[in-house]
């Protein structure tokens, strides 16, 4: 834009940009024009309002550039087409909302939604069939009243709120430079790449993104093989001409490696501001989705595809830095007595402390809620892990002590803020120990210059619990501000000994949310409890944190409006009831069309051949054919038992007005039934012989790229 507006217009968008100004008519006018003939230049025939409504995905309409004009010219009338893109059509437009979710924000107001260019995030340009391309304009998404309908607004509310807070305090402290800070962001993305044709044969892929059968087979990540192995030649492909397609969108590509599962990978870009940061991840989940189209394979973003297995998370980093571009999360060579790291690190654990039920429900989805909790995800119970040396930073601050384990010495001799360690081989060179070693099994870990909020769902945006933790923090530094405020007394700014007052205060406080042992073991459940640290694992109760914590939410850090709350949370809760709704039916489906038919042949089978024998005069109860036949009849009788449950349950369901109601079953019946519904499927694919047994099962679906 510098390049191809004039100064002047330039300089009125970037006040536009840092919230000084809004955009009038004619630099709107100036701005389309240029963004017109920019996006032509590079094949764009089309625009379209980019948004992200509260589906965890975006949309988009297209629109093209093509007008009609008409004109008389000596009497005559003649139309000319034209391509034009006004100011007006760039900064807003208004598709019909009534089809996204809405909670019920709809029948209280309008069904016409807004959407408005967000001039913080980057203008891009996608590909189109037949040498065609799309300029993409990110968008926010408003109601008629301006409520917000979208996943962004929030996130810009929570960004600017955070922001103010932490000017102020940073001001307090004598850091009077800064005039904003933003929130850094960078998305682990988990993925599963299967073979698309065996992914056609399986319905519950197909509509769940999961499978709802299918047994584990003897070898899977038991030997720890895959694990940051070879990528498989196909899926190289697919990630390597991913990326080239994201960096052309401009998203910042880094790292690529397989997962612990088979069939499972990560890739994962450089952090960025943290808007953009999930607008960039969405970008990500879209083209890698559709270039592994392209090599015949699928890309499966669900939490737990696969039974037994590791599920996929989406690890969010996350930390806040100055307009300076300095990282507040850094502890530097001297964290004890760095005011500014102190301050910020304690107000996270502090803000987990307070709303860690908060950030449950922000990652509570029907597909999470088979992974978190699983054996191989951090659970339910939300905790922060420091690492040694910070817990030991912390401690020595509130007992107003030396360090102890980690000698000044040591930790200067590395710049970084490490430890030297000697590995005793004379050919390597010394290395440098991190400040913090990791804990995968932790929700919510300080990793070195920024907090990883693990538990966050591989299929989700990153936007809603991005935007909680933001308004969580944003109250600890509200709170912390007031405090040091008091301490300070009149000074003009904050003193060490004030600011290492305060800390301590809020170490104190916070000190139950803190957890450096195994979040797997059944011991830190127990303990928990012992701390009155919540283990919500139902949805719908879940859920309901969402209104507990309105306070936060709507007062104290206003992102959202009472309205928008429960919108927010009736859109969660029916979602939650559709999605296992839909699992439900395809499991009936599954039994029915797959799994009975399959028992019933196999039986057939070994019956006549039962038949053959005891012809032939020979004791067939003394047979392993008999055997067979028994327990393939038991495991039927049983799953169709089972079936007329669910069958009458997902009769019911539809007829319960009360959606918290309807979630409640849907939890308690449709959910238990499945999971033990699946035993019995499992059983009998375990027994049936392969030639009836139509779906491919886990040991091609895991094993064949
Ligand atoms: P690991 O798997 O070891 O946790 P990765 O390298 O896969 O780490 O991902 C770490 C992510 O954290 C990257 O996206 C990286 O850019 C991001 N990150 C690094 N520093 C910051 C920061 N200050 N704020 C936000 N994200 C950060
Ligand atoms: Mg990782």
């Amino acid at each position: 834009m510098e390049k191809t507006l004039p100064k002047s217009i330039f300089q009125r968008f970037r006040q536009q940009q840092r919230g000084r100004t809004s955009l009038d008519r004619a630099t709107a006018d100036a701005i389309a024009h240029a963004v017109r003939v920019w996006a032509m230049d590079h094949g764009a025939t089309h625009y379209t309002h980019w948004f992200q409504p509260q589906t965890d995905t975006t949309a988009e309409k297209h629109d093209s550039f093509l007008n009609l004009k008409t004109s008389i010219v000596n009497g005559v009338e003649s139309t000319v087409a034209i391509d034009s893109f006004s100011g007006s059509q760039l900064l807003q437009a208004e598709p019909d909302a009534s089809s996204f979710p809405h909670g019920s924000i709809r029948s209280t107001f309008e069904a016409r939604g807004y959407t408005v260019w967000d001039t913080t995030s980057p203008l891009f340009i996608q590909d189109g069939p037949h040498g065609t391309s799309v300029l993409y304009i990110p968008c926010v998404f408003i109601s008629y009243n301006g409520e917000a309908l979208d996943e962004k607004t929030v996130l810009l509310r929570s960004n600017e709120a955070i922001s103010k807070a932490a000017v102020r305090l940073l001001h307090m402290i004598g850091d009077t430079e800064v005039r904003h800070v933003h929130t850094s962001l960078g998305v682990e993305q988990e993925f599963f790449l299967i073979d698309r044709g065996l992914y056609s044969l399986r319905p519950d892929l197909k509509i769940c993104g999961r499978t709802l059968v299918g047994s584990v087979p003897p070898k899977h990540q038991q030997l720890d093989d895959h694990y940051f192995g070879q990528i498989p030649s196909r899926v190289l492909a697919t990630i390597a001409e991913t990326e080239m397609e994201l960096y052309k969108l401009g998203v910042p590509m880094k790292t690529r490696h397989n997962e612990v599962a088979p069939a499972q990978f990560e890739m994962a870009p450089i952090f960025e501001e943290s808007s953009v940061a999930v607008d960039h991840n969405l970008l990500t989940m879209q083209v890698l989705h559709r270039v592994a189209h392209r090599h015949k394979l699928k890309c499966l973003f669900h939490e737990k595809p696969f039974k037994g297995v590791n599920g996929s998370g989406k690890h969010c980093n996350w930390s806040v830095c100055t307009d300076a571009g300095e990282n507040l999360l850094d502890p530097s060579v001297k964290p004890e007595s760095n005011p500014r790291f102190l301050l910020f690190f304690i107000a996270t654990v502090y803000a987990v402390y307070k709303h860690g039920t908060l950030l449950r429900a922000g990652i509570a989805t029907s597909s999470n809620e088979h992974r978190l909790g699983a054996n191989e995800a951090p659970p339910g119970i939300i905790s922060v892990f420091l690492g040694d040396q910070l817990d030991e930073v912390l401690n020595a601050v509130e007992e107003q002590r030396e360090l102890k384990s980690f000698s000044q010495h040591q930790i200067q001799s590395v710049k970084v803020g490490g430890t030297v360690l000697d590995l005793k081989v004379a050919t390597l060179p010394p290395i440098s120990r991190d400040l913090t070693d990791r804990n995968r099994t932790s929700p919510f870990a300080f990793t070195g210059n920024k907090f990883e909020f693990r538990a966050v769902g591989s299929k989700q945006s990153p936007s809603f619990p991005v935007t909680l933790l933001n308004a969580a923090v944003t109250e600890a530094l509200l709170e912390i501000t007031s405090v040091l405020e008091e301490v300070k007394g009149d000074k003009p700014k904050a003193s060490l000994e004030d600011v290492l007052t305060v800390v301590r205060m809020f170490i104190k406080k916070s000190k139950p949310i803190r957890f450096e042992g195994d979040n797997y073991s059944q011991e830190w459940i127990e303990e928990a409890a012992r701390r009155g640290i919540e283990n919500i694992t139902s949805c719908p109760e879940v859920f309901k944190k969402l209104l507990e914590h309105q306070k936060l939410l709507t007062e104290t850090v206003p992102i959202l409006t009472m309205a928008e709350l429960h919108c927010r949370y009736q859109v969660m809760v029916e979602r939650y009831v559709k999605d296992l709704v839909i699992e439900g039916n395809t499991l009936k489906t599954m039994i029915n069309q797959y799994v009975l038919p399959a028992a019933f042949d196999y039986r057939k089978e070994v019956a006549s051949t039962l038949v053959s024998l005891n012809n032939l005069g020979m004791d067939i109860n003394d047979i392993p054919e008999k055997k067979v036949l028994d327990e393939i009849g038991n495991a039927t009788t049983e799953l169709v038992k089972l079936e007329n449950k669910l069958c009458d349950t997902l009769e019911k369901i539809v007829t319960i007005n009360d959606l918290e109601q309807a979630a409640v079953v849907a939890h308690d019946e449709i959910f238990n039934l499945a999971e033990k519904i699946r035993i019995f499927t499992d059983d009998i694919e375990s027994k049936v012989a392969t030639k009836w047994w139509l779906l491919p099962k886990y040991s091609e679906l895991l094993f064949q790229l």
